[in-house]
């Protein structure tokens, strides 16, 4: 548990090999898969990793701290006693050695190490483990640990007990950004893709979800992330609220959903079925079959989040309905930018926790895009929302402030800069087409992925140089400078002539297309002009001439649409922050 914004190495290491020793005569009984006595096997490893890890491990093998990846965790989960009891199955890489460090809580017991006693210490919020030398190959460790009922970062991530609005006991184990650990050891970087299974006891009849295909037993829930790999942030993650009813709320060939909450429940009601429904079959166009299957869970809980997107198991907070609608339908939006997150964020995820706003800004965008395309009533309320939170943001999407900002206040303040700087804006100067073909490349491979990524499968799809655009308007410390437009309009010989000069504090000149809309007496007398200043612009000050419209012009309106981050007054004039959601 970090949740720092540090760069993360390409593989898990946290020292380095201390010295080299010959460790003969162990033969074929030292790694998993190996004939280990008496212990639950781990999955079979392939012929020739079976075959590197018995022989090997006769010859050289180092001792001190190896490398390592987690394959997957197979985690177990007493949902009365909180008694957790965990197996992680790491990769060890060559050339091995007897030890590995792992993020974990103090207080594990029985850790075992290839079935085998493992020595363990814990300091700073790190496990070191010590067994039997390992050359390659797997080592499956296990131990046991009660998850206290306690949450962080004032959040509800931990392990948590509160009452829904009817006073049902709704239990939470939540996972986050470099939380896992929290629960047992873990990898907890952000760039690493496991498989996962989790098992969970609980009082008979009690409804559990957990993420993946779910299986449901009188007192036993068991859920399996075995297919597409998912992150660790979103899938340490178990639910339960003993009065949920099960609702199939879609059945088609793009999803079957099924809707859990309690009989009074406000967010079924607040669904229509048929738009969710059809909502699935467009965003699977857009990005593919849903990533964990067809099987998608949603249900609703006293969550303090509007949503949280664990891969095929989706919870929405109960009171959606009765929020201040900043968006035009809370729940219909925050169900859509929690479906979007099966891509943009489980399957396709953060290269470092910094990297936080492309998943929020794509949930964001393909849920505004729907809503333009399907609901569009509902859609200039999302970009007036956007917009009114990015013009108040506190932080650029690349903050460079040092001390670092606060890492829960930063991927708070991104809900409005991310879809609008990242896409809404590009569309202009790009095209839509392109934008979305970009964000296709950019998602389309399962793994790890950075704001710099973006940028490149944004430029290849578009062939335009984004690297000033980018810099411009992501970069920088402190509370962002973000433009004041200045128009001035002068008629002559039937012409118009708008002057459109860029205001900030530091001079920078940001690239960007700005609309202008043109006002007269009547409400019929209305024209919308674009004014560009390019990817490169060459000033802060663009002119343009139109003809000149028949009546006279009385009023000129920057950006009506809330399409471009820019402030409403100038100089050191702020508009009060205001207070966003997080979903
Ligand atoms: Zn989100």
């Amino acid at each position: 548990m970090k949740v720092v914004a540090v760069p993360a190495p390409g593989r898990r290491a946290r020292a380095s090999l201390s010295s080299v020793v010959l460790i003969l005569g162990f033969g074929s009984v030292l790694g998993s898969g190996c004939g280990d006595p008496g212990v639950e096997p781990p999955p079979p490893l392939t012929p020739c990793e079976e075959a590197v890890a018995c022989t090997r491990n006769t010859q050289e093998v180092a001792s001190g701290t190896f490398e390592y990846s987690v394959s997957r965790y197979d985690y177990t989960f007493d949902l009365t006693t909180r008694q957790a009891s965990s197996r992680v199955l790491l990769n060890v890489f060559q050339p091995g050695g007897d030890c590995f460090s792992i993020p974990g809580p103090a207080g594990i017991t029985n850790p075992t190490w290839n079935g085998s006693p493992a020595r363990v210490s814990q300091a700073n919020g790190m496990l070191g483990v010590c067994g039997t030398p390992q050359f390659a190959g797997q080592v499956n460790f296990e131990s046991n640990y009660t998850v206290p009922e306690a949450t962080y970062f004032y959040s509800q991530v931990g392990f948590s007990r509160r009452p829904d609005f009817v006073g049902n006991t709704f239990s939470y184990l939540l996972g986050w950004v470099e939380s896992c650990d929290l629960f047992g050891p873990c990898d907890d970087l952000t760039n690493r893709l496991a498989n996962y299974t989790f098992t969970v006891n609980h009082p008979a009849g009690q409804t559990v979800l957990c993420p993946g295909a779910r299986t449901s037993g009188t007192t036993q829930t068991r859920c399996e992330l075995l297919g597409t790999q998912a992150p660790t942030y979103s899938s340490f993650a178990v639910a339960s609220n003993p009065r949920w009813v099960s609702t199939r709320l879609v059945d088609s060939t793009a999803a079957q959903l099924d809707f859990y909450e309690i009989p009074e429940g406000r967010l079924v009601d607040a669904l229509d079925a048929n738009a969710v429904g059809h909502f699935l079959q467009w965003i699977t166009q857009q990005l593919g079959p849903l990533p964990y299957g067809r099987e998608l869970r949603v249900a609703s809980a006293p969550t303090e989040w509007l949503g949280i997107e664990h891969p095929a198991n989706i919870i929405l907070r109960e009171d959606l309905p009765l929020l201040r609608q900043d968006y035009a339908n809370m729940t219909m939006h925050t169900l859509m930018h929690e479906v979007v997150h099966q891509w943009a964020g489980n399957r396709t995820t953060l290269e470092s926790p910094m990297d936080y706003p492309w998943k929020e800004a794509l949930a964001e965008y393909f849920t505004y895009l729907y809503e333009e395309q399907n609901r569009n009533w509902e859609a200039p309320q999302t970009l007036a929302y956007w917009d009114k939170q990015a013009r108040t943001a506190s932080y650029y999407l690349r903050p460079q402030d040092n001390p670092a900002p606060d890492y829960v206040s930063f991927i708070n303040d991104v809900y409005g800069t991310g879809p609008m700087i990242l896409f809404l804006q590009l569309e202009p100067l790009i095209g839509r087409d392109k934008v979305i073909a970009g964000i296709r490349t950019f998602l389309s491979i399962q793994g790890t992925r950075s704001i710099d990524d973006l940028r490149f499968a944004l430029e290849a799809a578009s062939g335009a140089n984004l690297e000033r655009y980018f810099q411009t308007w992501l970069v920088g410390s402190g509370e962002p400078d973000w433009p004041f437009f200045a128009v001035t309009h002068a008629k002559a010989n039937g012409q118009l002539t708008l002057t459109v000069m860029q205001q900030t504090l530091s001079n920078v000149v940001y690239p960007c297309a700005v609309e202008i809309e043109l006002r007269g007496d009547l409400a019929s007398q209305k024209q919308l002009v674009t004014v560009d200043f390019t990817l490169n612009p060459q000033s802060a000050t663009v002119t343009k001439s139109i003809s000149a419209p028949s009546w006279t012009v009385r009023q000129v309106l920057v950006d009506p649409g809330n399409k471009l981050v820019n402030r409403k007054a100038t100089g050191l004039v702020r508009e009060p922050k205001s207070a966003g959601w997080v979903l």
